[in-house]
Formats: structure tokens, C-alpha cells, sequence
């Protein structure tokens, strides 16, 4: 194993073990329920959207290490985000799950560049876009 491999298994272990933006949000948010039948992962994503702005994001679920952890890195690099951002995340993460290179995106992924190696494993690739499709569902339909 190399040390990168090893570096991203831990990044990918903190975010399962203390999941970043876990909880409810009160109020008016949207939420949004999806599962990944395939793996067993649920998730609740609930969002709060003023003025084209993502401004608060919280999830519950339960699943997998890699549908977990994908939640949390999702929700925090989304928080704070123009919808049109958060939008252009998806697309950059469902490109990296097709194995593009991250390398060949301009903004910083942080902690998502952890699971990059999932491309590799295709079982897996539903486990780890399901928070994002959720994302994606809400914002569209905040939109309609
Ligand atoms: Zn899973």
C-alpha cells in the first residue's frame, strides 16, 4: 500500500467516525431522501437555500464507510456555496468517479480528493455519489 492510499484510507476514516454537518436543520429546509440499494446506504441531506446560496447543510444516515464519509465531505464543501458552485462540485465529482484526473479541475477538492481511488472499485462508485445525487435533487428542485 502506498503511503498516499494510506493517507486517503485515514482521511476517509475521520469523516466516518466524526461526521462533519451530521444532524437536522429546523425550519423551512428541504429535504431530500435517497438510498443505494446495491450497498444498503440511506441518507436524509437537508439543505437551506437564500438567495441562490447554499447556507446551511446538514445529513443523517446510515450505510457504509464510503457513502458516510462522501456525506460529510460533501456537506462541507458545499456549505457556503452558489448553487451554480455546489452544482459544478457535482459535476467534478462525478467526473472524478469516472476517473478523470483531479488534477485537471482549478478549484481546491480537499478532503474529496480522498476518494478518488473509489473510481477503481465500480461497486463502490454508487455508494459514494449517492449524498451528491441527493444534493443535486434538492437544489434542482429548489429550483422548479
Ligand atoms: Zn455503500
Amino acid at each position: 500500500m502506498s503511503s498516499l492510499d494510506d493517507l486517503y484510507r485515514r482521511v476517509i476514516m475521520d469523516h466516518y467516525q466524526r461526521p462533519r454537518n451530521r444532524g437536522e436543520l429546523n425550519g423551512e429546509a428541504l429535504t431530500v431522501n435517497l438510498n443505494n440499494p446495491s450497498c444498503g446506504d440511506k441518507i436524509q441531506l437537508q439543505m437551506l437555500v437564500n438567495d441562490d446560496k447554499i447556507t446551511d447543510v446538514k445529513f443523517l444516515g446510515e450505510g457504509c464507510s464510503i457513502s458516510m464519509s462522501s456525506a460529510s465531505m460533501m456537506t462541507q464543501a458545499v456549505k457556503g456555496l452558489s448553487v451554480e458552485d455546489a452544482l459544478r462540485m457535482v459535476e467534478i465529482f462525478t467526473g472524478m468517479m469516472k476517473g478523470a484526473e483531479p488534477e485537471d479541475v482549478d478549484i481546491d477538492l480537499g478532503d474529496i480528493e480522498a476518494l478518488q481511488g473509489v473510481a477503481k472499485f465500480p461497486a463502490r462508485i454508487n455508494c459514494a455519489m449517492l449524498a451528491w445525487k441527493a444534493l443535486q435533487q434538492g437544489v434542482r428542485e429548489k429550483a422548479e
